[in-house]
């Protein structure tokens, strides 16, 4: 017999299991919104907007050997010297930048200035002025493209917050900011600006001609993958048969298409947000959210007086974004009687006077919303690959959550096994090289096709 209380805490768990059914119903819900988005309807009715990179598949060699490579990830921004050789890419060197303390980007103004200063610091520490530089701009955000090197931003995601984002041209404002700061002897030219995603399938392409699709799980959650050109009919380059196409799928939901299976605290969540109504699938797998999510469930028993019956309401639990991914990653790997590392994080947050029962539940609670946020995602592997029906194929899959998450890999890996279509065959890749190296290699081609505009 199971015991009342911990029955009552199963009950309260039970609408973060996702059944086989719904996870069939979520992917027939991208499938739909996938294929309005390649029609050309991502201005508008589509959630799940099929953005057309103007990347396709990659030459092998290039004529330039060496581009900086600069990736965006906020507040840090890191910069690479990767060199092209044939086979053998490879980062020569990299730093990271982050800014100084009181220093927010919180304009794109302020954000394009303190990039046109990494750069400087960067090209002037290895000497580098005075010769003309192509760069990759990786850029981890929905953007509207209008050549490899040329890109809107049509919003910001992963709560990073700054002003009057919408619709700027990002190539005219580091552009503008790199012209700014006179103190830049040598001479930038932006030849691409590419997504997080899509420069790791870039930097796999080479050795892996069978993959096709990659798959981010870090602080967002997004995919893309090469489509068959004439399966699209939005705006892009009309010359080669295949693109890569930028799902931007974490939008799935914005409709309320997937309010079926949201629950009080995924509303919660994304109410506090700072996008309110944005990334709804993203909201529920992705780094940046998951600890909340953990939270506000533990918190939501407490006030049930389910578990931490002799917890103070002043500890930290009851506080937004105090209980971070990190936090439930170290909760999920400490599988040992009798739990320590549960219990320092329990004690890091202040909370005191829990009990075995209390630690028992935490865990439980860490597991069930992993589980479902890898369940979503290998919903949305599983739509993917059955739409690319190519057979074998292989994704290349990235991300912290992915990639340190004890289970997360194994529990997506099995899920995506019983949703994709029996006859295709599919393996799961991580990447091997720097995703310097994949921008690097979208620029080179790039610049061969002549397809970047000159500045
Ligand atoms: C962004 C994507 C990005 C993903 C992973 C999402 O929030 O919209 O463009 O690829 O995060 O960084």
């Amino acid at each position: 017999m199971i015991p009342l209380e911990e029955h009552k805490v199963e009950e309260f768990l039970k609408e973060f299991k996702l059944s086989h059914p719904k996870l069939k119903e979520i992917m027939k819900l991208l499938d739909k919104e996938m294929s309005k988005g390649l029609k050309g309807d991502a201005g508008t009715a589509a959630d799940v907007k099929m953005y057309p990179t103007f990347v396709g598949p990659l030459p092998q060699q290039s004529d330039k050997e060496e581009f900086l490579v600069l990736e965006l990830n906020l507040p840090r921004v890191e910069l690479a010297l990767v060199r092209l050789q044939d086979h053998n890419a490879s980062v020569i060197e990299s730093e990271n930048y982050t800014p100084p303390t009181g220093v927010q980007l919180d304009t794109l103004e302020r954000l394009s200035g303190f990039i046109a200063m990494c750069i400087f610091k960067f090209t002037k520490k290895r000497k580098l002025a005075g010769k003309e530089w192509p760069l990759a701009l990786i850029f981890p955000f929905p953007c509207q493209h209008e050549g490899p090197d040329r890109a809107c931003l049509v919003k910001l995601t992963k709560e990073v917050t700054c002003k009057d984002v919408q619709g700027q041209d990002i190539h005219e404002l580091i552009r503008g900011a790199i012209n700014k700061s006179k103190k830049n002897s040598s001479k930038i030219q932006i030849v691409a600006i590419v997504n997080d995603n899509v420069s790791t399938l870039a930097s796999v392409a080479d050795s892996n001609p069978d993959c096709l699709i990659g798959l981010i799980v870090d602080g967002g959650l997004n995919a893309c993958y090469l489509e068959n050109r004439t399966r699209i009919s939005t705006k892009g380059p009309q010359d080669g048969k295949a693109m890569i196409i930028n799902t931007e799928l974490g939008a799935l939901g914005e409709n309320g298409c997937l309010n079926f299976c949201r629950t009080d605290n995924d509303k919660e969540l994304d109410e506090y947000s700072s996008r309110p109504g944005s990334q709804i699938l993203e909201k529920m797998v992705s780094g940046m959210y998951l600890g909340e999510i953990v939270r506000l469930v533990l918190e939501g028993l407490t006030r049930k007086n389910l578990m931490f019956r002799s917890v103070s309401r002043a500890c930290n639990l009851f506080h937004r974004g105090c209980f971070n991914t990190e936090c439930v990653m170290g909760i999920e790997s400490d599988n040992e009687e009798p739990h320590q590392n549960t219990k320092k994080i329990l004690d890091h947050l202040a909370v005191k006077d829990y009990t075995d029962e209390d630690v028992k539940n935490v865990r439980r609670v860490c597991s069930i919303i992993c589980e479902r946020a890898a369940c979503l995602t290998a919903a949305s592997l599983a739509t993917l690959i059955n739409h690319v029906n190519l057979s074998p194929v292989t994704v290349v899959v990235d991300g912290y959550l992915y990639q340190r998450h004890p289970r997360f890999q194994v529990m997506m890996l099995n899920k995506t096994r019983e949703l994709v279509n029996p006859e295709l065959e599919f393996h799961l890749v991580r990447p091997q090289l720097e995703r310097s190296i994949g921008a690097a290699r979208i620029a080179a081609a790039a610049l061969r096709s002549g397809n970047s505009s000159t500045d």
